[in-house]
């Protein structure tokens, strides 16, 4: 049986930057990843172009965590946004900074991030374990027994555990760090998808709905195929959960193969997601037109009308087709005939309202198989922010999404996983001298 000071389970974004930070004490570290590769999530992030970090300051930045903020403060300032980049700049990796702050690898290579944290881990003396996972872990007196997969066991003063969530499993986050802490007597808040499409009503056919899941693969009704590929700029939106107004939205949307997704969409996802899974009834109402009033809205549909009705190339159009030449000045014309379906009889007196009140009533959400994040996870109230510590269990530690924090999109979840893992990795090591 092989003995470490620290073994830690789990090698993406928060388990590496662990290793890092506890070998380069002296610790001696190893790093056991279940995948034959590590890093995979890290790999897909922002679509293969990894948005590691996000550059607000804490009062900004602590605005997109969930759901307790407050946990990830001492984690935040002990490794900044600004000590993320030094860190990645140091170690050879330039990095670039693009609108809201949001910071990739200047190469927009994924595989550049996996690579800096590989070389620099294996640089620091930490062991790299592939291809074997972790099946068990145990505590048996002052030292963690730790089986693996290839029938191999590992000993360590102290264990972290730094397995992810439950989205994307064929990256290697299969839920299994839950499994482990519930054992170990933790708590597991609710886990549920966040940052996950929504699906309005209508969107696909032939639908397994299970408790408001619904595959990314189920396939898209006649109007899912009209609306896919359209994306809406500057608009608002809200959500409505049973009719009350909960959260309201201003950006991007766009209509995808799973729904109704970006960076609006899934600010709104986790709310929604909850609201549905809990058996409430979930609209989203898009007003295309935030800037303008009803009233000015009215006007102006009023005298493109006349516009229409007056040119020679509209003689012999029917009403409706001269509508939708109405509506392809209102909004991109490849959404008109979504929008015709959703409102079949809309007419000039009430388009404004229309236009600032598009309503989808949500049928459902994309499910683990295609969310970017899980929220929920290991209690927080049982782990000490000072040190990502258990507070139930001496020498075991937690790191990374697998805790009770979500962030939204921009860079948040994967400052989390570092700063968190920078955390652990350094506190452990400091209390094996202690
Ligand atoms: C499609 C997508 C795009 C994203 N884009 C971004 C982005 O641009 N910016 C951003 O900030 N965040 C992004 N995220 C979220 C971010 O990637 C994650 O929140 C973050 O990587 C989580 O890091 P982690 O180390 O906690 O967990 P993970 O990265 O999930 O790592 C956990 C590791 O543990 C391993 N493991 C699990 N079980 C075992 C076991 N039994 N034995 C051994 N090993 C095990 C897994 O194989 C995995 O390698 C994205 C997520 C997805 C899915």
């Amino acid at each position: 049986m092989s003995h470490f000071d620290i073994a830690i389970t789990g090698a993406g974004a928060a388990g590496m930057m662990a290793a890092i930070s506890a070998a380069r004490t002296g610790a001696s570290v190893c790093v056991i990843e279940k995948m034959p590769k590590p890093g995979r999530k890290i790999i897909i992030s922002g679509k293969g172009r990894c948005n590691f970090t996000n550059l607000k300051q804490w009062n900004d930045f602590s605005a997109h965590i969930h759901p307790k903020a407050g946990f990830c403060k001492p984690a935040f300032y002990g490794f900044t946004p600004e000590d993320v980049i030094s860190f990645f700049e140091e170690n050879g990796m330039k990095t670039v900074t693009e609108r809201g702050d949001r910071v990739f690898p200047a190469s927009y290579k994924s595989t550049d991030v996996v690579d800096t944290l590989m070389k620099t881990a294996k640089r620091e003396g930490a062991v790299i374990m592939t291809g074997s996972g972790v099946t068990g872990m145990t505590k048996d007196g002052e030292n963690f027994r730790i089986s693996l997969a290839s029938g191999r066991t590992i000993s360590a003063e102290k264990l972290l555990i730094a397995t992810g969530g439950l989205s994307y499993p064929g990256t290697g986050s299969a839920g299994d760090g839950y499994v482990w802490a519930r054992n170990f007597g933790h708590t597991i808040s609710d886990c549920f998808p966040s940052l996950t499409a929504l699906v309005p009503e209508g969107y696909k056919t032939a639908i397994r709905n299970t408790r408001g899941h619904i595959d990314r693969t189920a396939p898209l009704s006649e109007l899912g195929r009209t609306l896919m590929g359209n994306r809406l700029k500057n608009i608002s939106a809200s959500l409505a959960v049973d009719g009350n107004t909960v959260e309201e939205e201003f950006g991007d949307i766009d209509f995808t193969d799973g729904g109704i997704e970006g960076p609006v969409g899934f600010r709104l996802s986790r709310r929604c997601v909850q609201a549905i899974a809990h058996g409430s009834k979930a609209v989203l109402t898009i007003d295309l037109k935030p800037a303008v009033r009803e009233e000015e809205l009215t006007d102006r549909i009023a005298s493109l009308w006349d516009e229409i009705s007056s040119d020679a190339r509209s003689r012999g159009k029917s009403f409706r087709d001269k509508f939708r030449i109405l509506l392809g000045k209102l909004m991109p014309y490849s959404l008109t005939a979504g929008f015709m379906h959703f409102h079949p009889e809309a007419g000039i007196h009430c388009l404004a309202g229309l236009l600032k009140n598009w309503k989808f009533r949500i049928a459902g959400y994309v499910g683990y198989e295609r969310c970017v994040v899980t929220a929920g996870g290991v209690k927080t109230d049982e782990v000490c922010p000072k040190t990502m510590e258990s507070r139930l269990v001496p020498g075991l530690y937690f790191a990374g999404e697998v805790l009770d924090v979500d962030c939204d999109t921009g860079g948040y979840n994967m400052q989390w996983a570092f700063c968190s893992g920078w955390l652990a990795g350094k506190s452990a090591a400091a209390s094996l001298l202690g």
